[in-house]
């Protein structure tokens, strides 16, 4: 089974579009998306629809409950807050109502998915310590947990007590006891690389391959000023930041 794992969309649709397009050229089993389908960008609900359109499993992001009035947003920054309030206002019911009832984990077979962490789903904390992955990686039941929220990708895994942490584009898990991966972001990559990023997980060779896909992000950067959105959030796209 290979497994196409996105995440962190946000309202971005030429980036999903260069994501899925990727996907299908390199062919997989199963998707799996894992949350913030909107805010920041300037395409929420025509995002919202084509990943819906996808049928696969979802998970719920704090951008997506934000959006729908579900989430307080007084820790958002300024930004963040601007793009949630803008996004609402744009939300058809149907795309409301099909980000209202997304569940905050799934798993099945080997792995398990998340917005944040599989500890507090829905405080949706940032993974920022080898510490907190060693705790995640000793508490999961799955082979391998995916994960977003932070749009870094990054790799953790556990081998007998040992933690080992990679940044590398492909990570062999064949002697590994259990993995956590992030995904990175397709719409709002902030590892100061500013293509798309997705995850392919190969089950049978236990390999995982962090793929980056340009887009021209221009147009994004375009439509999010004459939006009226903080210009921030199309300039950040240049850079992945
Ligand atoms: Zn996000």
């Amino acid at each position: 089974m290979r497994w196409g794992i996105f995440s962190d969309v946000h309202a971005n649709g030429p980036a999903l579009d260069a994501v899925l397009g990727d996907i299908d050229r390199v062919g997989v089993d199963r998707l799996l998306c894992l949350g913030d389908l909107v805010g920041y960008g300037p395409h929420p609900d025509e995002v919202v629809r084509r990943v819906r359109a996808l049928g696969c499993p979802v998970v719920v992001g704090n951008h997506d409950l934000a959006a729908i009035g579900r989430l307080d947003t007084s820790d958002f920054n300024p930004f963040a807050r601007a793009a949630v309030d803008w996004t609402a206002e744009r939300l058809s019911d149907d795309s409301r109502r099909y980000l209202e009832a997304l569940p905050m984990t799934w798993a099945g077979g080997p792995v398990s998915a998340v917005h944040g962490t599989l500890d507090h789903p829905d405080d949706f904390l940032y993974l920022q310590t080898l510490d907190h992955a060693r705790e995640l990686l000793l508490d999961q039941e799955r082979f391998l947990v995916v994960f977003g929220h932070t749009h870094v990708p990054i790799t953790f895994a556990l081998s007998g007590d040992q933690v080992g942490v990679s940044c590398e584009r492909r990570v062999d898990l064949s002697d590994a006891d259990r993995a956590l991966v992030n995904v990175g972001s397709v719409g709002q990559p902030r590892d100061e690389d500013a293509r798309a990023s997705w995850v392919l997980y190969d089950e049978r060779h236990r390999s995982i391959e962090i793929r980056r896909v340009p887009y021209d992000y221009e147009p994004v950067v375009t439509a999010i000023l004459a939006a009226g959105l903080p210009s921030v959030l199309g300039e950040r796209l240049r850079f992945g930041v």
